[in-house]
């Protein structure tokens, strides 16, 4: 049994609320925090080797780090709760089951950072959990931890929940800040990246829902411990939404040392393919990263047990490897079409495209339409490889990561599973025929 540090208490009764949370040992992390300096905050996190788990990774510590602080500049912190990657919904569990858990998080990482405003820019899909953050702040400020001199520290701080419309672009942290400043969500190049100018030109932090709630955890049990918590440079825990062919989807707290096979196919995770099917392919992060066909899935190209870490699930690069991502696991049973999954995410990604960039914007209307006569058997066999070419000129020559996330999973389909995109061509009545049975998968 993995070890649990932000979803330990989700089963007790009441936890959604101020008093039970409380009463089981909420609110200890902020008053650990207040006796340490904020400088001493920023260390421990970065001791802990946390790591951004909205998709990128990055070195939360370090992120903090480069936070500048400009003498009369108000500095801020945003939290990312614009959870809309594809098979992506652990944020919003850990919202609408655990909201104190967050709060917490924010208090202290508010406070770590100097930050007096801090705001919560959540999807606006999730209308019914802003209610509960709200209340949640609510309660928060009626037991002094938010307002004014919070626990006689002087430090003054207030949550603000803003809800985003709809648009997944706006998850983008600079297209995030500009929602946030009431403007179109585009995009802005980076750098300069928010930690030096951000919201309103002011240095801002932006992380995501999960890497705030575990600041927590890193006070109450200390750096030290937490990093030796899972493996190598994927330290603490890790939420993982499971969703497709399973016996058992779900919102899955692991501690990154368990491999793929185990969290597919044991009780204790997924309990295994759904109707006694066999795993086909698998999106273990969310839909902007590579699938990778059940073989790959489970070892790597060098034969080694794939894990469900950072460097392992990368192992191999894009040749042979894919992501840790957001951790939303997507698993596709035989049955499952591949072609008809990457024109459904080829879709998704030419509707949510700002057009700002032309790669990105004409590109991915051309991937929908190729990929739409292809899963529609009017493709030629010409296709695929123009299907590629596409794919290649739009990844990397973007304004924001946009781009490489509709072109990567493209790219990864054309090359684990060409055979089924050759199919479809070459059987053009039965390419609608979802059930493309493949004997070597
Ligand atoms: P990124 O690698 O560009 O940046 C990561 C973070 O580090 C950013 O906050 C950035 O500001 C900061 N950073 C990087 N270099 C820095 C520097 N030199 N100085 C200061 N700060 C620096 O990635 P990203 O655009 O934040 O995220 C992309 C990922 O988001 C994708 O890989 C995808 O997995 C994920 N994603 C998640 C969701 C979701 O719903 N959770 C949705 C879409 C995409
Ligand atoms: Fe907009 Fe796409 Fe360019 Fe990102 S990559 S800025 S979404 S057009």
């Amino acid at each position: 049994m993995g070890r649990k540090l932000l979803l330990d208490k989700a089963h007790i009764e009441g936890i959604r609320y101020y008093d039970t949370y409380r009463k089981n040992g909420g609110y200890a992390a902020v008053e650990k925090a207040f006796k340490m300096s904020p400088a001493d905050i920023v260390e421990e996190v970065k001791k802990s080797g946390l790591r951004g788990r909205g998709g990128a990774g990055f070195p939360t510590g370090l992120k903090w780090s480069f936070l500048a602080k400009p003498e009369g500049v108000p500095r801020y912190l945003v939290c990312n709760a614009d959870e809309s990657e594809p098979g992506t919904f652990k944020d919003r569990y850990l919202m609408e089951f655990i909201p104190h858990l967050l709060i917490e998080g924010l208090i202290i990482s508010s406070y770590a950072l100097g930050s007096h405003r801090t705001y919560i820019y959540i999807r606006g899909e999730y209308a019914w959990i802003v209610d509960i953050l709200e209340q949640a702040i609510a309660e928060a400020n009626q037991a002094g931890w938010l307002g004014k001199n919070i626990l006689n520290s002087g430090f003054d701080c207030q949550i603000y929940v803003q809800r985003g419309a709809g648009a997944y672009i706006c998850g983008e942290e600079t297209a995030l800040i500009e929602s946030l400043e009431g403007k179109r969500g585009n995009p802005r190049i980076k750098p300069p990246f928010p930690a030096v100018k951000g919201l309103w030109d002011s240095p801002t932090v932006v992380n995501n829902v999960e890497t705030l709630a575990a600041v927590v955890p890193i006070m109450n049990i200390g750096a030290e411990e937490y990093s030796k918590i899972g493996i190598g440079k994927s330290t603490g825990t890790k939420l993982i939404s499971a969703c497709g062919n399973l016996n058992k989807p779900g919102v899955y707290e692991i501690d990154m040392t368990i491999s793929v096979e185990e969290f597919i196919f044991s009780d204790e995770y997924c309990g295994g393919i759904a109707n006694g099917k066999r795993l086909k392919a698998c999106i273990p992060g969310g839909s902007s990263v590579p699938i990778l066909p059940a073989n790959l899935l489970l070892k790597t190209a060098k034969g080694e047990t794939r894990m469900m870490n950072y460097e392992s699930l990368a192992d191999g690069g894009f040749a042979t490897g894919t992501m840790m991502g957001s951790g939303g696991f997507i698993v596709l049973d035989e049955d499952q079409c591949v072609v008809r999954h990457t024109f459904s995410l080829a879709r998704f990604y030419r509707h949510e495209s700002c057009g700002q960039c032309s790669p990105c914007r004409e590109g991915t209307g051309w991937m929908e339409k190729i990929l739409n006569n292809i899963e529609n058997g009017k493709g030629k066999m010409s296709d695929i490889d123009l299907l590629w070419d596409i794919q290649r000129k739009i990844e990397g020559n973007t304004i924001c990561p946009l781009g490489d996330a509709a072109a990567w999973p493209v790219a990864a389909a054309i090359r684990h599973f060409r055979d089924e995109f050759e199919w479809h061509v070459t059987h053009p009545d039965e390419a609608q025929i979802r059930n493309f049975g493949l004997a070597h998968y």
